[in-house]
């Protein structure tokens, strides 16, 4: 089999997710570190970290590995939103620190880390009936129409995560390890005075003191004025479907990434499937701008996309179509998505100790460890080592216009 490199992430062309692709996401770069600058006592350190997403509870854990005391502070459940419903793929930079976290957490067991191969292919709905030749190197339970097989990555480039139970897993090891408080709550805003934070308030009025607070509420930080007034950040919904098939051992682990083209023709649809250690199989693709629902547990999907990922999965392999798998979930969330497709992390402009991190759009659940370890050291230290975070920065948007 060809072995070629997965062109991530320096030019995001892989992901499976048109938007992705639509919007070349920019990927978090681990750096050389240069030195810290003003060091504080992180003991005196109290941060609000809001959202219980990935980015959120990467965050809160780093912080609190350095000392902080943090209190995370999330509207709904944790990992409810995109964090918990996507695919949890990783690939090339920053894999690094996902790997070091899964020795600490035995992520192979507590949240199913894995390093797999990955294969690109093209399936026609039309080609059914009668199958192109079949490449002997397909792995045997992918029994379609496939072709122009290649494989981009291998057990050394690529991996997965369960994203819920990586995020639960280590909210768990900082709380109990590193006594982050946990707050169920919907955060409201932000107490300012003097040009620098200094609470947050949560709605029903609750107010948390704090040093310094991170906003890192995925697709919905674009709800809170002192970052809608400097930057877009908006979501984009995407579908998502997981199977259970009767004979998960038949399944390899390999990841696939799948141009699609249906029966009645038109533009080949990006879909991509991940096999889980679980025995699931989670597939996910078709993507549409609609409004952000206020609450996060009311995200639905559209039932013709969640048909059209259905169809892919029983086109794809004998082993996922009705019948032979059972349906576990079928939803969709929000990628939170920038203007110039950069996630925004670092301290807002104007507001000292009040810090965003969003807008991570397809690739949130890789670059999470990354973006919590430089913001811990961003906050505690006054000076991320880990990823050089200039380019990330919300000062990039003073001056400019607004988009939309
Ligand atoms: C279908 C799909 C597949 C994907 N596949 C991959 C993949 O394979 N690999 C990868 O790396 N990434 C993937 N991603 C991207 C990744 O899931 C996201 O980038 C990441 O989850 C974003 O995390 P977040 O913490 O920024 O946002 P979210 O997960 O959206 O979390 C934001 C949190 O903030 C909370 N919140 C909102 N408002 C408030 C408030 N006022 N007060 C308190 N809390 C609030 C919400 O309830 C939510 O829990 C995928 C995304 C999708 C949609």
């Amino acid at each position: 089999m060809l072995v070629t490199s997965l062109p991530l992430p320096t030019t995001f062309t892989l992901s499976s997710l048109q938007t992705c692709k639509k919007t070349k996401t920019t990927p978090v770069h681990c750096s050389s570190p240069p030195p810290p600058q003003s060091p504080m006592d992180p003991q005196s350190k109290r941060v609000a970290v809001c959202g219980g997403g990935v980015i959120g509870v990467c965050t809160a854990y780093f912080l609190a590995k350095k000392g902080a005391s943090v209190t995370l502070i999330e509207k709904s459940s944790v990992a409810c939103a995109a964090s918990g419903k996507s695919g949890g793929f990783l690939a090339l930079d920053c894999f690094n620190l996902h790997r070091s976290l899964a020795e600490e957490l035995n992520g192979a067991e507590s949240y199913g880390y894995r390093p797999l191969p990955t294969l690109s292919l093209t399936v026609s709905e039309s080609e059914k009936q009668s199958p192109p030749s079949r490449d002997k190197n397909l792995p045997c339970w992918i029994d379609g129409p496939a072709r122009g097989l290649r494989a981009i990555g291998s057990t050394e480039t690529t991996a997965q995560v369960h994203p819920q139970m990586f995020t639960k897993a280590l909210l768990s090891k900082a709380v109990e390890k590193y006594g982050v408080e946990v707050v169920i709550g919907k955060v409201d805003s932000v107490g300012v005075e003097g040009g620098r934070v200094e609470s947050v308030v949560l709605e029903g009025g609750r107010v948390i003191e704090s040093d310094s607070v991170v906003l890192a509420l995925g697709p919905w930080s674009g709800k809170f004025e002192m970052l809608s007034s400097l930057f877009r950040v908006y979501g984009l919904r995407v579908h998502s479907i997981v199977l259970e098939p009767k004979e998960p051992d038949a399944i390899t682990p390999h990841a696939l990434f799948l141009s699609y083209y249906p029966e009645q023709g038109g533009k080949p649809m990006e879909s991509e499937v991940f096999p889980r250690p679980t025995g699931e199989v989670y597939l996910c693709g078709v993507s549409s701008e609609v409004e952000l629902p206020e609450d996060p547990e009311q995200i639905a999907g559209d039932p013709e996309s969640l048909e059209v990922l259905k169809r892919v999965a029983s086109t794809v392999s004998s082993h996922l179509g009705e019948g032979e798998a059972r349906l576990k979930a079928e939803q969709a969330c929000f990628l939170p998505c920038t203007d110039d497709s950069v996630p925004v992390i670092g301290e807002i402009p104007g507001v000292k100790g009040c810090y965003v991190a969003t807008g991570h759009n397809c690739w949130g659940i890789l670059n999470g460890p990354a973006t919590g370890a430089a913001m811990a050291e961003l906050i505690v230290d006054g000076q991320a080592t880990v990823v050089d975070l200039a380019r990330f920065s919300p000062a990039r948007f003073v001056g400019r216009r607004r988009k939309g």
